[in-house]
């Protein structure tokens, strides 16, 4: 459960509600998240949702998905699914039925012939680069479009034809009639309504007009009774327009709105948009590739629910624009594998050992913990036999600085297992390393090495010919090389080409014998989830949650 208190009350946002229950202006707190079905969900998503709920919940308020559908041509079904399945995963049930800004399509439309009956809007024959054109700029004032002052009747008249198909998407509009000479550039007649000849996933092809998002938001949050309605920063200008609306149309609650900074990632990127372009670029496989900070990525490499919501209540809520450092989300992850994840070992780089003084068909048993600092996660059997795996990384043929894993001649600790030595390595005709042979020292089983002897070089991880299962090793690393990826514009030229490495090695046979575990931390290398979805019976694989290694 939720602390949703010290998560809460530590931002701005607390305290302007905390004003508002005291001055009794609300009774109850409403809120909502607003998505776009036009992608699935990413981290900067979660941040808004626990804000929300958290909020809600605190007040015994309500708490409502809304689901943001105002442009047929974007969006899709398949990312409703994705949605409402990942806002379960993540354990926030929304109060109510999930609600459509679609529903609100009769009463829109309502409120906009309200507008032109009060003058306050007008149906524009400006095509779109003209509409940009009259507006202006920061430093040019806008000019009015010949077609502002045109009748009531004749706004009333073309509006109905725009409703009923008359005319061409992009040839006729209805905008607001606010100021062309506004500071603020989106009080410059800002769009309300454009046709559109697209079937709509809630409304089939009742409509070919739709409200913009100005429109339609605040009459949304309106008729739901949302009384604190939240978003990111770059809204700010957007909420005098959201009031303007409020404040001419006849509709009864009038929510307030207020922003806060975005989440942001080092070397990842959130925006629906970006990752748009990675997918159609091939560079990711897909939303649910695991470099994308998308939910269902995450999931798939392996981040539990709760720990992205501990991340997202630990990074508070503020105004300023920040970029979290990506140590401080894996943190949150590593805490909690730390305590629920069993040890096992994994070869991902496998390199053979010959043990010349142990019988072939000799099996020396080894009983092991499954966690070394929880002996109630119980333990297991190994078997030590003449063949074995080590890693490639762990073996050198020549002395190296501070190397502290097996050498030519030297000797190494084998973890919960003997001391080996290295004789002789074997190689092909193209010199690459066929296998080492080794021999064992029998009397080593859990002794302590002495590190300051130096005639150990180190302990390393290892797995018997006998216990290995063939496993696909997928190693993530940042997708982007610079780490405020989310300021630049052409992002593509950034992309880390090694941000995936994949390899081929062993687990454990036995490891996934439990179904209900899929977390595992391998010794030495990191933590790993199973890739259910993607392994087969003979296609096992394992994604990095995150590296142990200094070097990935
Ligand atoms: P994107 O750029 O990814 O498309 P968006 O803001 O257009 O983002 P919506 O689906 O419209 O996406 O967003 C739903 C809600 O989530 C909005 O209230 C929005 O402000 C919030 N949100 C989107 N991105 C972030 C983020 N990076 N950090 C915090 N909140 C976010
Ligand atoms: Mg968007």
């Amino acid at each position: 459960m939720y602390k949703y208190n010290n998560f809460y009350q530590k931002n701005f946002i607390f305290k302007i509600i905390e004003n508002d229950i005291k001055s009794k202006k609300y009774n109850l707190i409403y809120t909502r998240f607003p998505p776009e079905p036009n992608g699935y969900l990413h981290i900067g998503h979660i941040k808004s949702i626990c804000l929300n709920f958290s909020i809600a919940k605190f007040y015994n308020g309500k708490f409502f998905l809304r689901i943001d559908d105002t442009n047929p041509s974007t969006e899709n079904i398949k990312y409703i699914k994705s949605i409402k399945k990942d806002l379960r995963w993540l354990g926030f049930q929304w109060d109510e039925e999930i609600k459509y800004t679609s529903n609100y399509f009769n009463i829109m439309y309502e409120y906009a012939i309200e507008l032109i009956k009060k003058n306050l809007a007008y149906v524009d024959e400006l095509n779109t680069d003209d509409i940009r054109n009259y507006r202006g700029t920061l430093i040019i004032p806008g000019k009015n479009s010949p077609y502002r002052d045109r009748s009531i009747k004749e706004n009333l008249n073309l509006f109905e034809k725009m409703r009923l198909g008359k005319f061409n998407e992009g040839n006729f509009c209805l905008r607001a009639k606010i100021d062309m000479r506004s500071k603020i550039i989106l009080m410059r007649d800002p769009v309300l309504y454009r046709i559109k000849y697209k079937k709509h996933h809630q409304t089939n092809n009742k409509w070919c007009i739709y409200p913009t998002y100005d429109f339609s938001h605040c009459i949304s949050d309106a008729i739901e009774g949302i009384t604190h309605s939240l978003c990111t920063l770059e809204f700010q200008d957007n909420r005098i327009l959201y009031n303007w609306i409020l404040n001419n149309i006849n509709i009864k609650n009038h929510p307030q709105q207020y922003e806060f900074s975005k989440l942001n990632i080092e070397y990842g990127i959130t925006s629906k948009r970006n990752i748009n372009i990675l997918i159609k670029n091939k560079i990711v496989s897909g939303w649910d590739d695991p470099r994308l900070l998308t939910i269902s990525g995450l999931r798939r490499k392996g981040y539990t629910a709760s720990s992205l919501k501990n991340f997202c209540y630990r990074i508070g809520v503020t105004k300023q624009n920040n970029v979290i450092e990506i140590s401080s989300l894996e943190s949150c992850i590593k805490l909690e594998l730390n305590k629920l994840a069993p040890r096992a070992m994994a070869i991902l780089r496998p390199l053979k050992i010959v043990i010349d003084n142990l019988p072939l068909g000799k099996k020396i048993k080894l009983l092991i913990p499954n966690h070394p600092n929880n002996k109630n996660m119980g333990y297991k059997n190994i078997y030590f036999t003449k063949e074995i795996y080590i890693d490639i990384l762990d073996f050198s043929e020549v002395e190296k600085k501070n190397y502290k894993r097996l050498i030519l001649g030297s000797k190494v600790k084998l973890r919960y297992s003997f001391i080996i030595k290295a004789k002789k390595i074997i190689k092909d005709i193209n010199n690459n390393i066929i296998c080492i042979h080794c021999i064992y020292y029998k009397n080593t089983l859990g002794i302590k090495i002495d590190k300051k002897k130096q005639e150990v070089k180190g302990i390393i991880h290892w797995i018997s010919f006998f216990d290995a299962q063939p496993a696909i090793f997928y190693l993530y690393n940042n997708l982007f090389l610079k780490k405020n990826i989310n300021k630049f514009d052409n992002i593509l030229q950034f992309v880390n080409k090694k941000s995936l490495l994949i390899c081929h090695g062993f687990i454990e046979k036995n490891l996934l014998k439990n179904d209900k575990n899929q977390y595992f931390q391998f010794e030495r290398e990191g933590y790993f989830y199973f890739d259910k979805k993607y392994s087969s019976k003979n296609n096992i694989i394992f994604n990095r949650i995150l590296s142990l290694r200094k070097n990935k």
